[in-house]
Order: C-alpha cells, then structure tokens, then sequence
C-alpha cells in the first residue's frame, strides 16, 4: 500500500516529516512524496529520499491508496486521484459540508484530522490542538514585533520601564498558549473565556481570569464553546472594553465551532485604545473578534495596528510540520492492521473522523 504526500499549495507546511518516516513505513506501507514538498519547511527531497520515493504531483495522486496534506486538495486535483483512495486532510466540514458530498461524488473516501474528538484518548491525533498552540505562540511573538515598546519589565541606568499589559480573550488551546508566552516574556496578563474551566487554567499560568456573570457554559458541548445570548455578549464587551483600554495587547482566540466568531471588541473599544497598541485576531478567518479585522491583513486604525491571522501556525512551518505528521502518525496506527487500511467504525475516533460514511 502507498501513502502519498502532495506538496502544499500556498502553505510551507507539510504532511510529514523525514524523521518520522520509518516510523510509518513501520506500518507497512510505501511512501510517495512530491518533488519540493518539504522546501517551505527546510526538509530538502535529499532529507526524504532513503525512506520514500519522490516523484511528480500526478503520478503521486493517480498511485497512491492514502494521500494526507494539511490543506484539502482542490477539485483539479480529485479528478485525477484514484477511485476509493482515502484521503486524509483537514476538510473542516462543520463550516461547509458541501465538501463530503463532493468527495462522495469522486468516489474518494476522506478522513477530516479536525473532526478527532477531544478525548484524553485521542490527544495524540489532535492537529487542532498542535496548531493552535503554535498559534498563540506566535501571536504572542507578532504582537511583540509590532509593539513600540518593551513586553517585560526593565530597570536600566537610562531608566525604568513598565511591563506591557497583554489581555487575552479565549483561553482554549491557543488563548493558553498566548498566555503562557507573554508571561514568559515578563508582561503582565489578563484572560477572558465563556467556560468556567478556563478559569483555573489561566490561573495556574499566573494571569488574572476576567470574570463576566451568567455565561451559558454547555456541558454537552464536547469542551467547546456555546453561542452566547445577545444580552451576554454586551456586558461581556463593556467588561472587555476597561480592560482593553488599558492593554498594550489584546490577544483575541474566541471561536464558536462551525458558527462565525463573536465580536469581543466593537469598533467603538478600539477607538478607545492606547495609541501604538496591537491586536492579533486569531479568529479572523470565522469573521473576526474584532469588528474591524481584516482577514490575512494588518491595518492601523487611529494608531492601533489590528493583525487579522488565523493561520499562524503556518508561519512556524518545521515544528507545525513536525506535530501534524506526528498526529497523522498516530491515527494512522490506529487504521492500518498488517499494511491495509480497516476503517473500523466501532471505535468512537475512526467514526467521527470518517466524514464519508453513508449515512452521512
Ligand atoms: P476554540 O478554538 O473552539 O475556541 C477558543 C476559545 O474561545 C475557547 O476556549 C472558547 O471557550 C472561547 N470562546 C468562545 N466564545 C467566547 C466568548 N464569547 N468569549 C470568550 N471566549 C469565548 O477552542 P479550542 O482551543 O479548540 O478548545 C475547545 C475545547 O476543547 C476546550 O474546552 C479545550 O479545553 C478542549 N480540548 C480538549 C482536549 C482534550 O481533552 N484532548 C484537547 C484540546 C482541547
């Protein structure tokens, strides 16, 4: 059996890694890789070449029996793949579901990485959770680039000079991480988030948890947030709007799965914020939580630059490679007895997963 790995359109990222290849050969199979796929992330073909075979995009896609990119492949690319392959990606289908009847009609078989639940038992496939954190990892580190001051404190001979005040709003995965970070570079941090486990996570991390009243925090939800209630979501941005005025950051990650994101900071906050202050919106491809982001742009409004990025995780391309492969890696284990493929769907993490089944 084949496992082929296309190179990345318009992303440095890719599916695997060289060292982790044997690891997956382990499993019995043959690997393809496409000529140049691992260039963005600094894996040369020289890298990849005593484990797998390189070739051209076409004959990748026309051999292969299981074909993983980060990005799902467009249409040019499904007509030429192969009946029955299965193709594992991040289809994201709780934004657009049109994609499984489309895999369905090119009779390809696909397993969406983001649909793994959020199990303690699945944490090693979680690709949701390996980019996140790379996410606000780097969020943490733009906001810095682009802030005209220091983040921690300093006492030099020329003076004394404040620690930043970050506000993180989200504390999931990324909204942790960004908090984790900026502590670690000595600013001081406050976080907001609708679920009342957050709270003591952020704590735990040494930043104060903003608490706004009468959240509506869904246990059955699977972890993740719920739509909040207009009345909500107007205190909550009164709350945000004092804390915002006196940050020099605000990190903003809060997501509602499959629904657009909340605006956390109306224009009239912004207005209200220090001059050379910096927001990176991670939600900004969900339609932003601020309500003058801009999607893959930076602006400055009335001094305030506003980062609209919610795929910074490809800007960390080696290590977002490394944990993606890592992951698929993982799930891989759990599909392939004796070198071919057994979708099994009595176990709970194929079933979610496979977002072709038939009665889908
Ligand atoms: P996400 O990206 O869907 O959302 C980011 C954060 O935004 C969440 O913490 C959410 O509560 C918050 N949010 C949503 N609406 C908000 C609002 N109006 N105001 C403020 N904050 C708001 O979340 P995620 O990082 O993918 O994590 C989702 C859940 O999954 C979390 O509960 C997390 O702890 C859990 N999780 C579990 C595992 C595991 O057990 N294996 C792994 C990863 C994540």
């Amino acid at each position: 059996m084949k496992i082929g790995i296309p190179k990345e359109i318009n992303d440095k990222r890719v599916a695997v890694v060289p060292s982790v290849l044997p690891k997956i050969k382990s499993l019995g199979v043959e690997i393809l890789i496409e000529k140049g796929a691992g260039d963005g992330s600094s894996f040369s073909d020289d890298t990849f070449v005593e484990e797998a075979t390189i070739c051209n995009r076409d004959r990748l896609l026309d051999d292969s029996d299981i074909i993983i990119s980060i990005n799902p492949l467009d249409d040019d690319d499904l007509k030429k793949i192969k009946k029955g392959t299965l193709l594992i990606s991040m289809f994201q289908p709780y934004f657009d579901d049109s994609i499984i009847a489309k895999l369905k009609s090119y009779d390809l078989q696909g397993i969406s990485m983001d649909m793994v639940p959020r199990t303690t038992l699945a944490q090693s496939m979680d690709v949701l959770s390996s980019m996140a954190a790379i996410a606000g990892y780097k969020a943490v580190l733009t906001a810095a680039d682009h802030l005209p001051r220091y983040f921690p404190m300093m006492i030099t001979a020329a003076g004394s000079v404040k620690p930043a005040k970050v506000l993180v709003l989200g504390a999931g995965v990324a909204g942790l991480q960004a908090i984790a970070t900026a502590r670690r570079l000595g600013s001081i941090v406050e976080a907001f988030d609708v679920r009342k486990a957050a709270k003591e996570e952020v704590e735990s991390l040494g930043a104060k948890f903003v608490e706004v009243e009468g959240a509506k925090d869904d246990k059955d939800a699977g972890g993740y947030a719920v739509e909040q209630s207009e009345e909500f979501l107007k205190r909550q941005q009164a709350e945000v709007q004092n804390r915002a005025m006196n940050a020099d950051v605000v990190i903003t990650t809060a997501q509602v799965r499959g629904r657009k994101s909340p605006v956390l900071l109306p224009a009239s906050t912004v207005e209200k914020m220090k001059n050379g202050s910096v927001i990176v919106d991670l939600a900004a491809s969900t339609g932003g939580n601020c309500e003058l982001t801009q999607n893959n742009q930076v602006i400055n409004h009335n001094g305030v630059i506003i980062i609209g990025d919610s795929n910074l995780a490809a800007k960390m391309p080696q290590d977002a490679s490394l944990l993606f492969c890592n992951n698929v890696l993982n799930f891989l284990k759990i599909i392939i007895k004796d070198g071919k493929i057994n979708l099994d769907l009595s176990n709970e993490i194929i079933d979610s997963a496979l977002i072709t089944k038939n009665s889908e």
